[in-house]
């Protein structure tokens, strides 16, 4: 069973894809020449269903998107939905991450939560997508540590570990984080709508 991916950032493509059961053949958009779609929602979830109806309707085939980002409890939730755009459309994750930091300056209070909702749309109009989300619990940490994942890896510190999520092997991040945990459901839903 063949699905357009729509996601234009590779890290979260590799992760999707290493997570996925191999049953789900994922092709991502970009390589069938689609676009990254804007995202002008306002919510996670508006967001997600943007992304999968623009690369469903572009290619034909059912699409799964996703969205995703941090919400720190002393920011009201902030970046959120704006995380990859925090400190500008086209910031990187260092000055995303500096931006974080200084924002939490002086805050004791450092609680955080990486968020991740996944949709499948079987088409573009399809009324009922396939919804999966979860949430991945930590804090945030004083300064960067670790070089691996991405985003604000080196700067979270996931509950009832002593390493930040950039300290860990990518098998063991896919394992626990919140988008492996929103992929483990989905794989469920999909299973149960594609292979009954
Ligand atoms: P999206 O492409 O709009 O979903 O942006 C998600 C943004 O949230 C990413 O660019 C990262 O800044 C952040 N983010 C989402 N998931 C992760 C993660 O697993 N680790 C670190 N940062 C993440």
């Amino acid at each position: 069973m063949k699905f357009v991916l729509a996601s234009g950032n590779q890290h979260k493509a590799e992760e999707i894809c290493a997570t996925l059961p191999g049953e789900f053949e994922l092709v991502r958009q970009s390589d069938l020449g689609v676009d990254s779609a804007e995202e002008t929602g306002s919510t996670f979830i508006e967001n997600a269903l943007i992304k999968a109806k623009h690369a469903a309707s572009l290619t034909a085939l059912p699409a799964i998107a996703d969205d995703s980002g941090i919400c720190v409890a002393a920011l009201n939730g902030a970046p959120g939905i704006y995380s990859a755009r925090y400190a500008g459309i086209h910031a990187t994750d260092g000055e995303n991450i500096e931006k974080l930091l200084s924002a939490m300056n002086g805050i004791e209070e450092r609680s955080a939560f990486f968020y991740c909702v996944l949709v499948c749309l079987d088409h573009a109009a399809d009324p009922t997508p396939l919804i999966a989300e979860a949430r991945w619990p930590g804090t945030i940490t004083m300064a960067s540590s670790g070089k691996g994942g991405f985003g604000y890896d080196p700067v979270f510190l996931p509950d009832g570990l002593d390493r930040t999520a950039a300290e860990l092997e990518p098998a063991e991040k896919n394992d626990i984080s919140h988008r492996g945990q929103a992929l483990k459901l989905l794989a469920q839903s999909l299973r149960e709508r594609y292979n009954p």
